[in-house]
This record gives C-alpha cells, structure tokens and sequence, in this order.
C-alpha cells in the first residue's frame, strides 16, 4: 500500500531529522552512556563529523549479566542534557516495556536492539508511545521475520520505523556478526521504510567501519550508526569497535565523496 519509500522525520519541531530514501542519515555517538563528561565529549565528536542524531544507550543488553548493564534513568538524564547543549535529537535503546514510557519522555527515537526484535510485548509498547523507532535486525531473524516485528509497531498506529541491519550470526568468527549486505536492497523491495546500516556492532572490530559504511551506501542504505568514543580503551561497552573522534571524521570525509551524500551532508 506505500508504492514511494517512506521518510521518518526524528527530533522536535523546527529541529527534525529526515530518514528516507532522499538523505543520508550519518548518527553517531557511544554504545553506552557512562557519564557526562564521556557522553558530552562524545556527541561533540559526533556533531564536529556530521553527524546529525546521536546515540547512546542508558540501558544496555548486555550478554552477561555481570556486564555494565547501563546507567538507567541517570543515563537518561544525561542524554536530555547533551541533547540540550548539542541540539543533537537523541536515539537509545529500551529494553523493557515497563520502560517505554519513560524513555519516551527523554529521547527523540526509540531502539529496539537484536535481543528483542521479536520481543512482541515490548514492540507493542513502542508501537503506542508516539516516537520513530529504530528496530534493529534480529541477530538469528530473517528478513521476513524482521518486517513482522515492524508489522507489530505499525499495528499499533506508529508507522515512524526504521529498520536498522547490524549483522546476523553465522558460522564465521573473524567478525561479531556477519552483515548481511544482501538485506538492504531486499527490504527496500519489500518494504517502504527507511533502512540503515550499524557497521560498528556488526563487526565489533573498527577497522572495518569504513569499508563497511562504503559497501552500505553502495547498495543504497539511507544511513549509518557508528559508535564513537573518546576514550575507546576504557570503554565499559564494546570499546574495540569505537572510533576516535579524528576518526569519526575520517569516516564522514569517505560518507561525504559518496554519490547519494553528496551535497547532503
Ligand atoms: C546497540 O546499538 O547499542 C546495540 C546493543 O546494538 P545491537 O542490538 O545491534 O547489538
């Protein structure tokens, strides 16, 4: 029923952030929200690159539960924060459902992370909380399975969605996860809304955030989400595949010579 592909707007009036086929959305911020001065320094980073969202999680899936699972409300606090010194419209994760309303009241865009793309009660809250979401792909989903979780938001009235592909889980240890470049011009044939590229958690490794945002925007994704980190050494959340701010530019120089970006950025 949507023969044009869809654009997702993300941010305040006045301060929007168009996702869709006519842009390239460049967001860029940490994995996690550790305190203030890491998430200020972070977006200022973010913002000197390009990038025009950042993100940050305040609750973070993490595989071990001994592992920093986030600063939580605090977090939360922060990002509002940044965003009101940055301007930069905010994207984080939740987790819950009990959490939605919450994080709601704080950020600009709501992720869905790979862990729960098919938590169907929690999609259903996001679904009725009146903000753009980001669904990530679950890291075990098929694309038809990732467009149902979408179809569970949309059922609730919000069709603000954006698919976000950041690798599958395949016999192959060299990365994270394997990015299944193939999905990005499949889902544009199937669907209408928006698709973005996360290179970052994909490989888990920097090194191959770039070549991996270049092979993106050459099948025709409408974004990237990287992670950035001042400090990536002392990261409490997946520090090897940060980028320094200097090269958090360096992958916006590459972003920017690209056709799509051209002029846009
Ligand atoms: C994230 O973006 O912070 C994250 C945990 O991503 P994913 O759900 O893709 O692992």
């Amino acid at each position: 029923h949507h023969p044009q592909r869809s654009t997702v707007w993300v941010g305040p009036a006045g301060h929007q952030v168009p996702i869709g086929p006519d842009t390239f959305t460049f967001i860029a911020g940490p994995c996690a929200v550790e305190s203030p001065e890491q998430t200020v320094d972070a977006a200022r980073m973010a913002a000197s690159a390009g990038a025009t969202l950042l993100r940050g999680g305040a609750y973070k899936p993490r595989t071990s539960p001994y592992a920093f699972q986030g600063l939580g409300i605090e977090g939360l606090q922060i990002l509002a924060s940044v965003r009101a010194s940055t301007g930069l419209p905010i994207v984080t994760e939740v987790v819950d459902a009990r959490d939605v309303e919450t994080v709601a009241e704080h950020a600009d865009m709501l992720q869905v992370g790979t862990r729960n793309m098919a938590n169907f009660g929690l999609l259903q809250e996001v679904g009725r909380a009146g903000k753009p979401v980001l669904l990530k792909r679950g890291m075990t989903a098929t694309i038809e399975e990732w467009l149902m979780a979408a179809e569970y938001i949309a059922q609730r009235g919000n069709l603000d969605i954006v698919l976000c592909e950041r690798g599958i889980r395949t016999f192959e240890p060299a990365t994270r996860n394997t990015l299944d470049i193939s999905a990005i011009p499949v889902v544009q044939a199937l669907s209408h809304l928006p698709i973005i590229v996360d290179p970052s958690h994909a490989a888990g490794r920097k090194d191959l955030v770039v070549p991996l945002t270049r092979a993106s925007i050459a099948v025709g994704a409408d974004g990237v989400i990287v992670d950035v980190h001042p400090t990536p050494e002392t990261a409490l959340c997946d520090g090897p595949q940060a980028l320094l701010g200097s090269e958090l530019r360096d992958l916006a120089q590459v972003v920017r010579q690209l056709p799509k970006v051209m002029d846009r950025l």
